[in-house]
């Protein structure tokens, strides 16, 4: 059916960030929730947000059931409420393995379906993946994601949080268009930024500085691209893991596991299906309580 700006009452606000505010909403007709995303019109990225969410339709990703044109000239996504929040959240608490697997595989879920329509979603960090209380992951916030020409063109600059930038985009000359032998994987990226979290929720902090260290853009330029993968303590994690998270985090793009790759990896083929999820649901309904 269609949606009007004024069917619904704003309850809260879930969040915000560069794009604009995100409202928990409701229906008046139907009591139905929803989130309810602002976008200006004059951020830029604000055209291709909206052109990648009506080219995406998935179970994981967090799906945009209307684009409305609000009354200052605005956009605004009426976008499926996500009742868990974003993964952001959940850094810092125990995180046990079995639901950092059932998040890696969701994640890789998603990412192999926006490879499929030729989307590159360029901002995957622990507040872009959003959860419900019954255990799915969704990947949300199309801010700068970007779609793919078909000669493998791509923009390349400086966009996101260097955080969960993966060594190649700070190298935005060759990332552009160089020769065929130059030119970068433009997928790779997003499984660096899901490398770093999952090892984000392991360590329960940000994990390529050191603890406490500020996250200036030049210092996480060089961890990123020159410094030595974070030890991850001892008995922290298996030997699954490790190789998982080593296999995503990869400095050279060509050498960098693909996302087909990662669903074989036997990290995620190999969890228990059912109790990584329960476990995952566990996790989330104690942050929630
Ligand atoms: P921005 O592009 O401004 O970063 P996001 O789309 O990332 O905006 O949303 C900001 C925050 O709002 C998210 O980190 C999350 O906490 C919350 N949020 C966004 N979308 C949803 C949703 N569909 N359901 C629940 N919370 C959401």
């Amino acid at each position: 059916g269609e949606f009007r700006l004024l069917d619904f009452d704003r309850l809260s606000v879930l969040g915000s960030g560069n794009g604009g505010t995100v409202h928990k909403v409701s229906h008046r007709r139907t009591s139905a929730l929803y989130a309810l995303k602002i976008i200006h019109r004059g951020h830029p990225g604000a055209a291709d947000e909206v052109e990648v969410v009506r080219r995406v339709d998935s179970p994981h990703i967090v799906r945009c059931h209307s684009v409305l044109p609000t009354a200052s000239g605005d956009s605004a996504l009426l976008l499926e409420l996500m009742d868990g929040g974003s993964l952001d959240s959940l850094v810092g608490g125990v995180f046990p393995e079995a639901a950092l697997a059932e998040v890696a595989a969701q994640a890789l879920s998603g990412l192999a379906y926006l490879r499929s329509r030729r989307v590159v979603h360029r901002d995957m960090k622990p507040a872009n993946l959003l959860v419900s209380r019954d255990g799915h992951v969704k990947i949300g916030d199309f801010g700068i994601a970007e779609v793919v020409s078909r000669a493998g063109k791509y923009r390349a600059a400086y966009e996101g949080t260097a955080a969960y930038m993966s060594p190649e985009r700070f190298d935005t000359e060759r990332s552009r268009d160089g020769g065929e032998e130059d030119r970068v994987d433009p997928y790779a990226a997003d499984v660096w930024g899901l490398g770093v979290i999952v090892l984000e929720l392991l360590m329960g902090r940000y994990p390529l500085l050191p603890a406490g260290q500020k996250l200036t853009w030049a210092a996480l330029m060089c961890a990123i691209c020159f410094g030595e993968l974070p030890a991850i303590p001892d008995g922290l994690a298996s030997r699954e893991l490790r190789g998982f998270v080593a296999a995503c985090l990869q400095k050279d793009h060509r050498k960098r596991a693909s996302v087909a790759d990662l669903l074989a990896h036997p990290f995620v083929a190999a969890r228990d299906v059912a109790a990584s999820r329960r476990a995952l649901c566990q996790v989330i309904e104690q942050r929630c309580r």
